[in-house]
């Protein structure tokens, strides 16, 4: 029996990851949840599981909640960590988005639990620290991300000294076929979060529409498999999740239809595996390839960039990105400044190294300022 701590519990992973367990519940036991607003969907979640431990991070709904059961029942932000942190908790599904989930994964790794991660921004941001923080406590992370769940599972058919090339696979998103960068400006928010192959979080889903999302998964993988040399190619499908190329030129690939369900479950269940409620995949789509336009779609190119600079130079991109997707879908943005914004502050930022945990918080904090403060301004240039 695993125990289970799952932080944003009621997102997009967090409700798929309670769908494994119903199916499993001789095999996982939730012990604790987190979530962030909405109470309604935390109540049913909470009195149909019956955690012993529940926390509600948005500190205006203090004393807002109670269960049938008497659970213990803690707000504000630092209930994730308290989440993650309990005696009984053995693995925490990192599920909150944003860099706002940062404190709970490093909750997780301090208090030796393993950790399945969708929450990508903490590798994003704090790639380095959390990796080595998880490498001392020998505390395992386990992929949730499908690309990277793929490359995961594609490893295992070599050696890692024989590694030549992390090859992610993306759908493209919604734009895919767009030719021109005029286009964007016309998109409205609903066309945006509607993603063609997945359904996912509105976040997650912008991040896909405008491609930051292959330059999130790039960072995340140079964390999450200790390699440089990664690339990513248009998949439209979405079947051939990520490859990995051997440097004999062997290319491994793994594939299964789009679906959550499979990367959520391994990662709770690994080396296992279990049956998956997805039908058989069937053996009747054209599967094509095509190399991505980073002229059109920038940002990829930044988060490579990024890498090659170093210090906090992702932690800055992903920041004046979450601002940047936020503004969009406040409305006060249009979906093309999204781009232009958040290159704007990159390439305005001079960056200092990461030394700590207090460094990244303190560029999340500076650069979700400055976005938010110059926005305006800094799409005029
Ligand atoms: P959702 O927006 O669907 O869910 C986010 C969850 O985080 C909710 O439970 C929400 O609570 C909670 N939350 C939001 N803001 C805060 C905050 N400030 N403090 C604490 N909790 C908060 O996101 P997804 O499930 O789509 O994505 C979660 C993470 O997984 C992201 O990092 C994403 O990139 C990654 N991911 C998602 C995939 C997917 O298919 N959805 C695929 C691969 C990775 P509430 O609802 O109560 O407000």
């Amino acid at each position: 029996m695993k125990n289970l701590a799952i932080l944003g519990c009621t997102g997009s992973i967090g409700t798929q990851t309670l769908d494994i367990v119903r199916r499993y519940p001789q095999k996982f036991r939730v012990i604790a949840i987190t979530a962030n607003t909405n109470l309604t969907k935390l109540k049913e979640i909470a009195e149909e599981f019956k955690p012993r431990f529940i926390g509600i991070c948005d500190e205006n709904k203090a004393g807002a909640f109670s269960t049938s059961y008497g659970a213990r029942v803690e707000y504000g932000p630092q209930s994730a960590e308290e989440a993650a942190s309990l005696a009984q908790v053995d693995t925490v599904v990192c599920a909150i988005v944003g860099t706002a989930g940062l404190k709970g994964v490093f909750a997780a790794v301090k208090f030796h639990k393993t950790v399945a991660l969708a929450n990508k921004e903490s590798l994003v941001c704090a790639g380095g620290l959390l990796t080595d923080y998880a490498k001392r406590n020998g505390v395992k992370i386990l992929p949730v991300d499908s690309e990277h769940s793929a490359v995961w599972q594609c490893l295992e058919c070599g050696r890692r000294e024989d590694l030549d090339e992390i090859i992610l696979t993306a759908s493209g998103g919604p734009f895919r076929d767009f030719t021109d960068e005029k286009q964007f400006d016309s998109v409205s928010v609903e066309q945006a979060v509607a993603h063609p192959n997945w359904k996912m979080g509105r976040k997650i889903s912008v991040d896909s529409a405008t491609m930051m999302n292959k330059g999130l998964e790039i960072i995340e993988a140079r964390w999450l498999f200790d390699c440089e040399k990664i690339d990513y190619i248009i998949h439209p499908q979405s079947i051939i999740h990520s490859m990995v190329k051997f440097k004999d030129g062997a290319i491994i690939a793994q594939m299964s239809n789009p679906t959550m369900e499979l990367p959520i479950q391994l990662a709770l269940t690994y080396p296992d595996r279990y049956e998956t409620a997805t039908p058989d995949f069937v053996f009747d789509k054209d599967l094509t390839f095509k190399k991505p336009d980073e002229k059109l779609f920038y940002l990829p190119a930044l988060a490579k960039d990024s890498l090659k600079r170093g210090k906090n130079a992702s932690c800055v991109l992903n920041s004046a990105n979450e601002a940047a997707v936020a503004l969009f879908l406040e409305g006060k943005i249009t979906f093309g400044d999204i781009q232009r914004l958040v290159s704007q502050v990159y390439s305005r930022t001079d960056f200092y190294a990461l030394d700590a945990i207090e460094d990244v918080y303190a560029t999340f904090n500076e650069t979700t300022r400055k976005t938010y403060a110059d926005y305006a301004e800094l799409l005029r240039r």
